[in-house]
């Protein structure tokens, strides 16, 4: 069974109470994929200076968010940890030529528990995490995605959480609303990743920051990273497919895409 890589677009932590498309699609994820035996989820939550995977045994649900509504502090995401899984990641990454570290405490973000929670409610299929290097270039992550690959084939959902867009500022200056109208900056930067992904080229992903609206969308790197997580986990020469594209707040883009 080999599962496709995806990459999701985990939105505001609030998106698990909001009536949006993209939480619909999140919560009917699981309905179109083979039930994974494990997920491995290389969030924009967790930096560290090298590649890290939590070998928790108990993942703790870590609430990293603040002034959000009550009831998102109540959700604990109680899946189980994958110290094996873990130790099998820490070998390909030293394998591919990385210098990997295990964490044997690091809990579940809500960049990866936040979607999970939507798409498997039942929190039964083991998760651990991968971090992401914010000070390191997409081809690294592309790199990270691409060690990883091999576990596809062993029902490993590999998932790179993070957002097309991402600019927090524009979130949270303007009044923004739920079904806000799209900013064009937002939508530019949406577009020239739509159209690259199926188009399989890779060249001009990993060029992103010449794209239209780049900075503007991603004042920082850590939330689109994971996308190259998991175009790197893909097939080269494949074409990528949008499995969702919708907005929230006008400038927060939900797409997803899948890598075969
Ligand atoms: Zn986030």
């Amino acid at each position: 069974m080999t599962l496709p890589s995806l990459f999701l677009s985990h939105g505001s932590p609030g998106l698990i109470l909001e009536d949006c498309p993209a939480r619909d699609f999140l919560a009917g994820l699981a309905a179109g994929l083979p039930s994974p035996k494990a997920i491995l989820v290389a969030s924009a939550h967790w930096e560290t200076e090298r590649p890290t995977v939590a070998a928790t045994a108990r993942p703790e649900t870590i609430h990293d968010f603040f002034g959000f509504p009550r009831p998102l502090y109540d959700i604990h995401y109680a899946a189980p940890g994958a110290p094996a899984l873990a130790e099998r990641v820490g070998n390909l990454l030293l394998r591919a030529g990385f210098e990997p570290a295990l964490d044997p405490r690091r809990g579940l973000d809500h960049g990866a528990w936040a979607p999970l929670h939507l798409a498997w409610p039942k929190a039964e299929i083991p998760t651990l995490q991968l971090s992401i290097q914010s000070d390191l270039p997409a081809e690294h992550h592309l790199r990270l995605g691409a060690a990883l690959k091999p576990l596809r084939d062993e029902g490993v959902l590999i998932v790179g959480s993070g957002s097309a867009t991402h600019n927090l500022l524009a979130f949270r200056r303007s009044r923004l609303v739920l079904d806000s109208p799209v900013a064009p900056w937002a939508a530019a930067f949406a577009d020239w990743l739509a159209g690259c992904v199926p188009a399989g080229d890779r060249a001009a992903l990993l060029d992103w920051e010449a794209a239209p609206g780049a900075r503007e969308n991603h004042p920082s790197p850590e939330h689109f990273l994971p996308f190259f997580v998991a175009l790197g986990a893909g097939t080269p020469g494949l074409a990528g497919r949008a499995q969702h594209r919708s907005w929230t707040y006008g400038v927060l883009a939900m797409d997803a895409y899948a890598f075969d």
